[in-house]
């Protein structure tokens, strides 16, 4: 395997920021990983494991070695009644997953079309969107001990799971490289199957209630998430960002109620976490939607990202976000906790 040295970040993360990684490496297989760890550079050095990186913030050169998982391959497992078991390589496009599913003719993704990143990423942080969240879906994944080599199974249970969080963002936090991930879905194929689709979430709800009910499918809910989010949310490519800056703050349910009376047109919903307030209207109301200073700004269709119009230096967004926060405690007392996995 070969470890490049003071290797530019700029296009393997998606806010854009030139950082560099004073070592690089691509991994294919588990069995390179292994290789690598017997590398004097893999032992000596701190360990950044990397997917697309749409979801990090690097503010600094990262001074160790960065892995970037890239381990191809999707397949059924197991195919049971009304179910099949997927199981994807870590270094699978998650669109890409996404798309094969719906070829299959299977249920389950298709809320979380259009979500950048990797396979292997997708449990850190328990992607979600549109009423579904990996957890509703993930069966169990593997993954690599970088201090053992061992690889290890983890159910989902095991993965405890949260809002935007997992057990790789706590306790096991750097420890392991995800390899592949193992998903339940419905098999519409099957005899007696019929589509229960979760269409009752904001605007893919308002989206669909002009529609007959018995006409939707999972490639029509794929297809309406995609178009929601092609406008309101920007594109990497075009403009730097890392998705949701900041988590929807998850109120006590006295102080969501008190919110609610004195603000009663604040987006809010409940879920088995609790009563969650949409950051994206809490930092509208403090005036930042649009708002540009200098390099950097919060979107003007979606004040929750935090874009860079190009030049932008880490320094900027954070002093950026900071002001964000701050107001948001300033005017409602909420306290902001970034999404986005600040490096
Ligand atoms: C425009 C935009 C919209 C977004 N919308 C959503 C959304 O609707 N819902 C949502 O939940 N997220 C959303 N995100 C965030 C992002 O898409 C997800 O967090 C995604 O899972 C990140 O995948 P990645 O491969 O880019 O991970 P990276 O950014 O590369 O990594 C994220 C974290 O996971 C770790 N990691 C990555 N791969 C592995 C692995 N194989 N093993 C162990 N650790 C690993 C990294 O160390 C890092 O801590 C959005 C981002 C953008 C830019």
């Amino acid at each position: 395997m070969e470890i490049k040295e003071h290797y530019s970040l700029k296009e393997h993360h998606t806010f854009k920021i030139p950082v560099q990684a004073r070592y690089f490496t691509e991994a294919r297989t588990a069995d390179e990983i292994l290789e690598l760890s017997r590398h004097p550079v893999f032992r000596s050095q701190e360990k950044l494991v990397l997917g697309s990186g749409s979801n990090v913030f690097f503010t600094k050169n990262f001074e160790g070695l960065v892995i970037k998982i890239a381990i191809p391959g999707i397949e059924i497992t197991k195919r049971q009644d009304a179910y099949a078991i997927i199981r994807a390589g870590a270094g699978v496009n998650w669109q890409e997953l996404v798309d094969w599913s719906l070829q299959q003719n299977f249920a389950g993704l298709e809320n979380l079309s259009m979500i950048p990143g990797t396979v292997g990423a997708s449990p850190i942080q328990n992607i979600g969107a549109y009423g579904i969240e990996l957890k509703d879906v993930c069966e169990g994944l593997e993954a690599m001990d970088l201090e053992s080599g061992e690889i290890r199974e983890f159910t989902s249970e095991e993965c405890r799971f949260g809002y935007r969080n997992s057990i790789f963002k706590n306790e096991l936090r750097g420890r392991y490289a995800i390899l592949a991930v193992s998903l339940k879905v419905s098999d519409l194929s099957a005899p007696g199957v019929t589509y229960r689709p979760t269409a009752s979430y904001g605007d893919l709800k308002t989206k669909l209630e002009s529609m007959d009910p018995k006409t939707l499918s999972p490639r029509l809910i794929s297809e309406t998430v995609s178009e929601i989010r092609r406008t309101k949310l920007p594109n990497s490519t075009l403009l730097g960002n890392a998705g949701s800056f900041f988590k929807n703050p998850v109120l006590a349910e006295e102080r969501a109620k008190q919110l609610i009376r004195e603000h009663p047109q604040v987006p809010w919903f409940k879920d088995s976490q609790g009563t969650k307030i949409s950051a994206g209207w809490l930092i509208e109301q403090c005036g930042w939607k649009g708002k540009r200073v200098g390099n950097t700004g919060c979107y003007e269709k979606q004040a929750l990202v935090i874009v860079n119009y190009g030049a932008a230096t880490a320094k900027e967004i954070l002093a950026f976000a900071y002001n964000v926060q701050s107001s948001v405690r300033e005017t409602f007392g909420i306290e902001l906790a970034p999404e986005v996995n600040i490096i």
